[in-house]
C-alpha cells in the first residue's frame, strides 16, 4: 500500500528555486536553510527532494482549504472584512512545538500527523474562491515558502481573475525566493517568533534570515504585517519584546505588529496560556518602542483598545473590531483619518465593502447549501 510519503513524492514537478552542484547534488533556495541536497535525499522540509540531480517540489494538491476573515490571517491594514480563501500544502522547514497546524506542517516528520493531500488544479481553487466571494487568495497553514512554485502557479491564475494574493509565512526566506515571489504576492505576513537566536534554533531555524526577510519585504514594497505569538517563559521577557519591537521600528514604525495569545497545543503544553494582562503588556512594549499600530489578538474584548485601529496623531477611532468582526469603519475613501487627514498606511478599498463572514469555515466535506447557510447566517 502506498504511504503518505509515496503519495507526496508523486505529486511533484521540477522546482525553479535551485542550482545544480557537483556529484548530482543540488542547492535549494526556497527557504533560509539553503539545503545542499545529495542525490536521493530530501531537504530539511522533507517535501523537496533530489532525484538524479534534479530538485522535485510539491505540485498539484492541497493539504487543506478554508475560508477565513482576513482579520484572522491576521491582516488589519488590508481590505478589512474581506474573505481570504486560504490553502496549504504539506510540510514545513521548522518544527515549532506549539504549531497549531502541525497535522499538515509536520506530516512527513511526525507519524501522528496524518493529512492526506487532495489533488486539485490552480483553476479549481481560483474558481471556488470567486464563487465564495473571496477578495484574497492566501497560501498558508504549512510554510508557503517551501511550496513557492505551486503558490505562484495558483497566484498567476488568481491575479488574472482579479483576486489579490497573500503569503502567511514564518519569514525564513532568501533573496532568491523573495525575488521569485515579488511579482505575484500583494500581502505578506511574517511570524516573528522570537528575537533570540537560541530560541529560533529550538524551533529549527535561525533569527537572521527572518530579520533580513522582513527588511527585504519592506524594501520591495509588499504590504507587510508581523505577528508574534507571546509564549509565557519562552519569548515574553520585557528585554526580548523590546528589542524585537525596536527592530521593527528601525524597518518602519508603520508596520502593524500583532501580539497574539498562546494556548497549549501540540508538544508545547507546559507554559500557561497567555493572559490578557500579559498580552496587553506586550502590546504596550510595542507602543513604547514607537510602533504606531499594535494589536493584541486571540482574546476578543479582553485587551482593551488593542483590537482597534486608531489614528496615531489625533487618536480618532478608525476601525473598530470585536475579534474578527468589523464593528465600525471610518477611514476616508483614500485611506485617511476623517478627523485630521493623516494617511493611514495599508491597502484600503475606497469604502468598506461589508464582511462576508467573521468566522472561519472549512470547505471540504461540505455541501454548497452548508456553505451558503454559513455565509448568510
Ligand atoms: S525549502 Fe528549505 S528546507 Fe526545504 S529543501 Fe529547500 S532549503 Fe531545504
Amino acid at each position: 500500500m502506498a504511504t503518505l510519503r509515496d503519495i507526496v513524492y508523486e505529486d511533484v514537478r521540477e522546482g525553479e528555486l535551485y542550482e545544480k552542484l557537483d556529484r548530482n547534488r543540488v542547492r535549494c533556495f526556497a527557504c533560509g536553510h539553503c539545503c545542499p541536497i545529495p542525490d536521493g535525499q530530501p531537504g530539511v522540509c522533507k517535501v523537496r527532494y533530489n532525484r538524479s540531480g534534479t530538485l522535485y517540489v510539491p505540485w498539484g494538491y492541497v493539504g487543506g482549504v478554508q475560508c477565513d476573515p482576513i482579520e484572522k490571517k491576521p491582516f488589519h491594514h488590508a481590505y478589512p472584512g474581506a474573505l481570504a480563501y486560504s490553502f496549504g500544502m504539506l510540510g514545513c522547514d521548522l518544527h515549532c512545538g506549539y504549531c497549531q497546524n502541525w497535522v499538515t506542517s509536520q506530516v512527513l516528520r511526525d507519524p501522528t500527523a496524518v493529512a492526506p493531500p487532495l489533488r486539485v488544479a490552480p483553476e479549481e481553487l481560483v474558481r471556488e474562491a470567486l464563487e465564495l466571494g473571496a477578495k484574497v487568495i492566501v497560501s498558508t497553514y504549512n510554510e508557503p515558502l517551501i511550496t513557492s512554485e505551486w503558490a505562484v502557479a495558483v497566484f498567476k491564475q488568481a491575479r488574472s481573475a482579479g483576486l489579490l494574493t497573500a503569503f502567511v509565512s514564518n519569514g525564513n526566506g532568501t533573496p532568491q525566493v523573495l525575488e521569485y515571489l515579488r511579482p505575484w504576492v500583494d500581502l505578506y505576513k511574517v511570524d516573528l517568533k522570537s528575537f533570540d537566536d537560541r530560541h529560533y534554533r529550538q524551533l529549527g531555524g535561525r533569527l537572521q534570515p527572518i530579520l533580513e526577510t522582513i527588511q527585504r519585504l519592506h524594501d520591495m514594497g509588499l504590504w507587510l504585517e508581523i505577528v508574534t505569538l507571546v509564549v509565557p517563559g519562552f519569548n515574553d521577557s520585557e528585554d526580548e519584546l523590546k528589542r524585537l519591537a525596536e527592530f521593527l521600528v528601525s524597518v518602519s514604525p508603520d508596520i502593524p505588529w500583532h501580539v497574539t495569545a498562546f494556548h497549549k497545543d501540540y508538544k508545547m503544553t507546559d507554559p500557561e496560556n497567555t493572559s490578557p494582562d500579559a498580552l496587553a503588556r506586550a502590546a504596550e512594549i510595542g507602543k513604547s518602542a514607537g510602533l504606531r499600530y499594535v494589536y493584541a489578538g486571540n482574546l476578543p474584548r479582553q485587551v482593551g483598545d488593542f483590537e482597534n485601529t486608531r489614528c496615531p496623531d489625533c487618536r480618532a477611532l478608525l476601525i473598530e473590531r470585536f475579534g474578527y468582526l468589523i464593528v465600525g469603519y471610518h477611514l476616508t475613501p483614500n485611506g485617511c483619518c476623517p478627523r485630521c487627514g493623516r494617511v493611514i498606511p495599508g491597502r484600503w478599498a475606497s469604502s468598506f465593502q461589508g464582511q462576508v463572514t467573521s468566522r472561519p469555515f472549512g470547505l471540504r466535506n461540505r455541501t454548497r447549501s452548508d456553505l451558503l447557510s454559513i455565509l448568510t447566517s
